[in-house]
């Protein structure tokens, strides 16, 4: 018997449970409290893309604008200041964000919307320019008219003529994207970036890069111009890491707790079977089975008992069913086999040759790769050739068995009679019963019990006698109470009787003591 791992589950001390309940808890609070962060994690760097994405086409939108206007003042540098202020004027005034146009001939400025007339090298007021470009950016801490005011300076060159072109001053504002990153409280600021030099929401000046004191979560460049956006912001803010802690703390908790009570009570209730196995709280009733025709006794059938010694007797409807819910059902009948075996020889000086040996099955058992070495042990363990071996399989449990038809045929092979228990009850198609070929039909006592009462039921019980009539199957009725039952069954030409009016299920030593007078 393979019953030492069975008992070493026995052995789990609560502390080892404990144990598990909290390893299972950490690692569910793991799980949950990790992927809630990956989550958020996740959420915030979409967000943060999305965010900076959104500045960079606003501000390639911006400049896109103002290549527009750059190409229509682009011609007015071949002409002289006097003849085209008023246009440049003009334009600078229509554009929101522009300070200032300046054109430019061979890298000096002549002529400014603002100023009219002048003369400054590009080289002198932003050396870091390049005007042999197409296109240039720099970021300048002020303008002559608004010097402490940072701005950005933009170089549009004739596309024809060397350092010659349009440069102008913008204003740039990040008020709207300050406004928006204020909202959200993990994103810390905004800077655009040219070269070395950064316009910030830290700072109201332009700031070397190197001055900033923090990597961004985001860089992002600007098509087409030499500028980048780059957003300051929290990867892993703290409340992040709070609600996924939090997340974590409370699944990681909730399924300790369960896991706990679940182990617990398993562990509880199935260490008490194993309990019960092991210190011979369980033993065997016998509750014979007479034979219509003579009223003799012709067997016995073997129901389970459990004496708890706190719960006292628990019926075998509550651990049966339990039983099976926890894997215990096979040690539990083969002690039940072991416990006949040892009342075998008595039986046997009881009961004449012959008799039948009313065993109930679990269809766990049934299903259970040992089910055919525990069968065979046990008839080799009776005496030889005395009993008949029937095994008891309620109708419910046939039904789910796809394997049924070839274990039946294997039973029969091996000499063992199959009885179909509590018939009636199930949802049983004839067919079942025609391709099965089973021995007996235990009429269920709920049928038997409606004899002499006028019950809806009643009628069932004729159409159960009918149909087993039909299919030449040998029949018990259980639950035989009154004599009235006792007559009305026999006349109807059940085969077998069993129930309190003949004998209640007994124990060995009443069964020899059993008076004979009520056969
Ligand atoms: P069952 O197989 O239908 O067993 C017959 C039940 O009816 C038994 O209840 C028996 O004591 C009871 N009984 C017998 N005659 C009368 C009567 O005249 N009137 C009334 N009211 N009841 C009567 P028990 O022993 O409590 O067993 C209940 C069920 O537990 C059994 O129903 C069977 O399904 C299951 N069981 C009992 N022992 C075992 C076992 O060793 N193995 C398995 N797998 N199941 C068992
Ligand atoms: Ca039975
Ligand atoms: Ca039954």
């Amino acid at each position: 018997m393979s019953s030492k791992n069975i008992f070493s589950r026995s052995l789990s001390t609560p502390k080892r449970l404990l144990m598990m309940s909290v390893l299972l808890g950490l690692l569910c609070a793991l799980i949950i409290g990790g992927s809630t962060s990956f989550w958020l994690h996740h959420k915030r760097q979409e967000a943060y893309s999305v965010l900076v994405n959104d500045i960079r086409d606003y501000m390639s939108t911006f400049f896109d604008d103002l290549a527009i206007t750059a190409q229509t003042i682009q011609p007015l540098t071949t002409q002289k200041c006097s003849e085209v202020s008023a246009q440049l004027t003009y334009n600078a005034a229509f554009n929101v964000n522009v300070r200032a146009f300046l054109l430019v001939r061979d890298g000096v400025a002549y002529c400014s919307s603002a100023t009219g007339e002048m003369r400054k090298s590009v080289k002198d007021m932003v050396p870091s320019l390049k005007t042999n470009k197409l296109i240039d950016l720099a970021l300048i801490s002020g303008t002559p008219m608004l010097p402490t005011k940072p701005a950005i300076a933009v170089w549009y060159r004739h596309p024809q003529i060397k350092d010659t072109g349009v440069f102008a001053t913008l204003n740039i504002s990040l008020t709207p994207y300050l406004l928006y990153t204020a909202r959200q409280r993990d994103i810390t600021g905004t800077a655009l970036v040219v070269g070395d030099k950064a316009l910030t929401t830290f700072f109201p000046r332009v700031t070397p890069v190197t001055e900033l004191q923090f990597n961004p979560v985001r860089k992002t460049l600007l098509r087409g111009y030499p500028m980048a956006v780059w957003l300051f912001g929290d990867d892993w803010p703290h409340e992040d890491i709070v609600l996924a802690a939090l997340a974590g703390l409370g699944s990681g908790l909730l399924f300790a707790f369960a896991c706990g009570s679940f182990l617990f009570l398993r562990q509880r209730t199935g260490k008490e079977i194993l309990t019960g196995i092991s210190r011979g709280q369980f033993y065997p009733v016998y509750q014979p089975i007479i034979k219509a025709s003579n009223l003799k006794t012709a067997g016995v059938e073997v129901l389970m008992r459990w004496q708890h010694p706190t719960a006292g007797m628990i019926p075998p409807d509550a651990f049966i069913a339990f039983a099976e819910a926890q894997n215990l059902i096979v040690p539990l009948t083969r002690h039940l086999f072991t416990l006949i075996t040892a009342d075998a020889s008595t039986l046997s000086a009881l009961l004449p040759k012959g008799s039948r040996l009313s065993v109930n099955l679990a269809p766990g058992h049934l299903h259970a790769p040992e089910f055919k070495d525990d069968v065979l042990n046990f008839s080799a363990s009776l005496p030889e050739d005395h009993f008949q071996v029937v095994f008891e399989i309620t109708e419910r449990d046939m039904l789910k068995a796809e394997e049924a038809p070839a274990l039946f045929d294997w039973l029969h092979q091996h000499g063992f009679e199959i009885a179909v228990d509590d018939f009636g009850t199930g949802h049983s198609a004839l067919i079942y019963l025609e391709r099965f070929k089973l021995d007996y039909l235990k009429i269920d006592r709920g049928f038997v019990n409606t004899i002499g009462q006028d019950t809806v039921t009643a009628p069932v019980l004729d159409a159960v006698l009918t149909l087993a009539e039909r299919l030449n199957m040998t029949t018990v009725a259980e639950g035989v109470e009154t004599q009235e039952q006792a007559k009305w069954l026999i006349d109807r030409g059940v085969n077998y009787l069993q129930g309190y009016w003949f004998s209640r299920p007994l124990m060995l030593e009443q069964l020899k003591s059993r008076d004979p007078l009520r056969e």
